[in-house]
């Protein structure tokens, strides 16, 4: 793998295993959901995206850049991988979406979707605050078993692999890269 002397200094000696998506494969993805979204939401839906932190905050900022209506955003936080790379089945919310969620068409932002544990504990949650309709829009899915909360939208369905970058972490690194790599 050859990598630019930019990507060898944000990796700062760290090993990375292979690249899966590169950052043009990510931005055209991004476009697509973004065009997707856009033909399922009329203006008077006052669509709310919540981006589920810290994970989504590069998928959630390029995204809403891509939606052609009205979109207000806000953010939730849960906790449930610590710093291992196996979930723990704990999920924490740390942070509750500040705006009203009643009436809204809310689209829930994640940047993967392992077992389906987080979303399990957490739609109920949202679902609980009375909105119009509530999506979840995934960057990548690793598991497709037809899972009751499978995501409407999902970016790209990803390898059994640990994967860091465009958001996602190992230990709070690697999240700044601009493609999605495998450990
Ligand atoms: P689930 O609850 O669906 O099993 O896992 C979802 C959460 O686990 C995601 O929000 C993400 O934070 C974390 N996760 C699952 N797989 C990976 C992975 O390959 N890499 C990283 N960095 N996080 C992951
Ligand atoms: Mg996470």
């Amino acid at each position: 793998m050859t990598l630019t002397p930019q990507e060898e200094a944000q990796l700062g000696g760290r090993e990375i295993r292979r690249v899966v998506f590169t950052a043009e494969e990510v931005d055209a993805r991004v476009r697509e959901l973004g065009r997707e979204i856009t033909e399922c939401y009329r203006p008077e839906d006052r669509l709310l995206v919540v981006g589920l932190l810290k994970g989504s905050f590069v998928f959630l900022a390029d995204l809403v850049r891509r939606i052609a209506l009205p979109v207000h955003v806000d953010f939730l936080v849960a906790s449930s991988y610590g710093k291992g790379k196996v979930s723990t089945g704990d999920v924490r919310l740390l942070y509750d979406p500040e705006s009203s969620l009643s009436g809204r068409a809310v689209v829930l932002v994640e940047d993967i979707v392992d077992s389906g544990t987080t979303l399990r504990k957490l739609l109920p949650r949202l679902q609980a605050r009375d909105p119009a309709s509530l999506e979840v829009c995934t960057l990548l899915h690793k598991r497709t078993d037809g899972d009751e909360h499978s995501p409407r939208w999902v970016g790209f369905d990803a390898p059994n692999e640990f994967l860091v970058g465009y958001g996602l972490d190992h230990a709070e690194d690697f999240r700044h890269l601009p493609y999605i790599a495998s450990l």
